[in-house]
């Protein structure tokens, strides 16, 4: 493990206003969990409206730090040489795969967000469905920026979806990606808020995070599927539900979406807000539920 000791911070529900002390932890063998990937403490808590989230967590410098100095080395493995490009150009085509119906009965793209790119080799697979279109990244490490610009040729907007590129590309973008990106948010609401601005009209948000009413529990690498799937870096742990009522409150609106492979998907586009979130019992019992039955 590495010498980081961040600071944490308690936060609020966004989709309900509840506090910590309202929420349960999630537990296994009758306490509550704290042993996240990699070793990683973290404080998973269950909203009596239903979402899942950590509470506490770190403050924002704290993921600030782990990003600029950890984050690659966990979890980047686009940049190593054994794993390559092809798991990132796959990860797109199931993504054009999922949208391409839509574009189908529309104007094609002509500029192409992917903020949280990565590499970027995931837009390069998207220019080659799509040879018109201008291609944009937003993302943090410099490995992959560099790649970025010298070989998938895209442009860098900035290292932050909070920092200042906004104010030079609103209303600019046909298509905004977000491929297990959301998760990570710490002001889920003001980040997607932000992103809506930097949609053309008409344009789309497509959205896709791990699943928390399908986890993925049966993995190559570990035993127990809660140490892989509770993680720091993960301070939301959405379904369905809980996606659209965030992507409400930011005023975007699903077209279409899924269920599958342990994640949960949607295209959306700028959309009425929703009426105030539901207090949802029914939400709340059914993801109890699910993780009395998987933890032990
Ligand atoms: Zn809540």
């Amino acid at each position: 493990m590495h010498d980081f000791t961040p600071a944490w911070q308690a936060v609020t529900c966004h989709l309900c206003g509840r506090d910590a002390g309202q929420a349960e932890p999630v537990r296994l063998h009758g306490e509550p969990l704290t042993r996240g990937q990699f070793g990683y403490e973290v404080h998973p808590v269950l909203c009596p409206c239903g979402l899942v989230y950590l509470n506490p967590r770190w403050t924002g410098a704290g993921y600030g730090e782990f990003y600029t100095n950890h984050y690659d080395a966990l979890y980047r493995l686009e940049t190593k040489p054994d794993y390559g490009t092809e798991g990132v150009r796959r990860h797109m085509r199931q993504v054009w795969e999922r949208i391409s119906p839509v574009f189908a009965a529309r104007p094609a793209p002509v500029a192409v967000l992917d903020a949280g790119c990565g590499s970027g080799y995931g837009l390069q697979y998207l220019q080659e469905q799509l040879p018109a279109i201008k291609i944009f990244g937003i993302e943090a490490s410099p490995d992959c920026c560099r790649i970025l610009q010298d070989e998938v040729k895209a442009t860098l907007l900035d290292s932050d979806i909070d920092g200042p590129w906004l104010a030079d590309h609103q209303g600019r973008f046909d298509l905004i990606i977000l491929r297990h990106v959301a998760e990570h948010f710490l002001t889920p609401v003001e980040t997607l808020q932000r992103l809506r601005r930097a949609l053309a009209a008409g344009g789309l948000m497509y959205i896709a995070v791990p699943d928390m009413m399908h986890p993925r529990t049966v993995l190559r690498d570990y035993d127990k599927w809660w140490e892989y799937w509770f993680r720091a870096v993960h301070p939301y742990y959405y379904c369905r539900q809980t996606l659209f009522a965030t992507l409400a409150r930011a005023g975007l609106a699903p077209l279409v979406w899924g269920e599958e492979n342990e994640e949960v998907w949607c295209l959306a586009g700028a959309g009425p807000q929703a009426a105030e979130h539901c207090q949802d019992r029914e939400l709340r019992a059914s993801q109890a539920e699910l993780l009395n039955r998987l933890l032990p």
